[in-house]
């Protein structure tokens, strides 16, 4: 499997894994937030069964089951009709309401729980030694009492049934039994808020994890990508070198094995031919060797003691010793009149041969060099026709190593070295180097020096 597929796979297998950790922790936290309800739940009925069996309760309580009894009176006396039944506690409830709903207020603190409470009556039933069986006066949902008129998701929190007789009420009356349900209901109204914010720390918590647990996900696999690059890019140097090696050496053998044969009458101009070989390979081969051990410094041991003002002139000279190794290429090259490069002079040259080198290799026949004058410092600027570079490569190509033809050594030749290197030689003078231009049109390498 490749390192990309590797890479993939580990990213998917990632985001799994994460999907499933944040399932199960969501179930957890869900679980836990059930569980703070029910115990809300059941301490708020526990509160509500407290009030209603203390006190004030009592006495209204006995005040409407009172009304009840004489009600039944009358009814077994066919002084009053069932009908009338909801209409005597719609009247009870609308005086009881507010005392209770006071009463409410005063007693119910239960953790700032926002409770609404009902009380109704479900059920009244009759009996008596007269009667064949059970007649029910009512049956229903009255409401009794209320410190809310209109609750709608309320929920069931007990029951209570009330026994009493009619000769309870009033001694002189036929005896029936009667017996009254009622059921109380209760509502939170402010319920979802308080009890996320009971559990507001370890939801926190949850998502702090998360956030680092996917922190530490995307590091490992950045570290991974970078080890990958790393290795990529020993490759493709390890391919350049031996590829920039061989055409010296095979040119090598062959001028040699020319110079070998003199002794069978090797002309003048066959052995000119071969030193020039043997000279020319040799410079290159060191200049190959500089590279490689420039590629090892750092802009802090480049040596600037040596620089100095330089004017137009100096440019000039380079770029002319430079045109007459490509006499193909047009180079042009405009300077303000005052304008100077605080440099070594070497290092000036290693930079222009370096820029113009590479426009030409990279497809430019024409270029274009200027100096400009600015207040505090000073921009150089090589600008040519040939290939350009793709907007996602621009910060990359002054990187060590970095090539755009990757593993296609054929094309171009080259080690990537050279733009590290002159971005090594400008940042060592404080200056800048950056590179626009348009893909397939070419290139402009800006450098912006400090004047001195
Ligand atoms: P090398 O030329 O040895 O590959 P450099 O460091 O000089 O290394 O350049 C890095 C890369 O930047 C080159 O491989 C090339 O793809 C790109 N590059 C540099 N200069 C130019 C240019 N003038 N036009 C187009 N591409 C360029």
């Amino acid at each position: 499997m490749s390192m990309k597929k590797k890479i993939t796979l580990l990213i998917i297998s990632c985001i799994l894994t994460m999907a499933a950790l944040a399932a199960i922790q969501g179930y957890f936290i869900y679980n836990t937030y059930k569980l703070e309800e029910k115990e809300a739940r059941s301490l708020i009925t526990q509160k509500l069964l407290d009030i209603e069996t203390s006190g004030k309760l009592d006495e209204i309580n006995k005040a409407w089951m009172k009304k009840t009894g004489n009600f039944i009176i009358d009814y077994t006396n066919n002084r009053a009709s069932r009908i009338d039944y909801p209409e005597l506690i719609k009247k009870t409830s609308d005086s009881l309401s507010p005392i209770m709903s006071k009463y409410i207020r005063e007693k119910c603190l239960v953790e700032d729980y926002d409770v609404t409470y009902s009380n109704y009556v479900t059920l009244v039933r009759i009996e008596g030694s007269n009667l064949k069986e059970a007649d029910i006066l009512y049956s229903g949902k009255l409401r009794l009492f209320s410190n809310n008129t209109d609750n709608v998701d309320e929920v069931k929190a007990s029951e209570s049934r009330w026994r009493q007789s009619t000769t309870d009420v009033c001694s002189d009356v036929a005896p029936y039994d009667f017996e009254v349900v009622t059921s109380r209901y209760y509502s939170i109204t402010n319920w979802q808020q308080k009890v996320l914010f009971k559990m507001l720390g370890l939801l926190l918590f949850s998502v702090f994890l998360f956030a680092l647990v996917i922190g530490l996900f995307y590091w490992s696999i950045k570290n991974l990508i970078t080890q990958k690059k790393i290795a990529d890019i020993k490759t493709d140097f390890i391919n350049n070198i031996t590829h920039e090696f061989q055409t010296p050496l095979a040119a090598l053998d062959i001028a040699v094995k020319m110079l070998k044969k003199k002794n069978d009458g090797l002309s003048e101009e066959h052995f000119n031919n071969s030193l020039s070989i043997i000279d020319r390979q040799n410079n290159r081969m060191q200049k190959l060797f500089v590279q490689v051990s420039d590629a090892s410094v750092s802009p802090e041991n480049i040596i600037t003691a040596n620089a100095e003002k330089l004017e137009r002139e100096e440019i000039q000279q380079i770029i002319s010793d430079f045109s007459l190794s490509r006499p193909q290429v047009s180079i042009n090259f405009t300077a303000d009149t005052a304008a100077t490069v605080f440099i070594d002079k070497f290092h000036l040259a290693t930079i222009l041969n370096n820029l113009l080198d590479n426009a030409v290799k990279y497809g430019a026949d024409i270029i274009d060099v200027s100096l400009e004058d600015n207040i505090s410092n000073t921009e150089l600027r090589v600008k040519d026709n040939g290939r350009g570079i793709a907007k996602r490569d621009r910060q990359a190509v002054f990187e060590k190593f970095f090539r755009v033809d990757k593993g296609n050594v054929h094309t171009t030749k080259g080690l990537g070295l050279g733009l590290f290197y002159v971005k090594q030689i400008v940042t060592a003078y404080g200056g800048e180097i950056a590179v626009t231009g348009e893909e397939g049109k070419g290139s402009i390498f800006t450098i912006v020096l400090p004047t001195a």
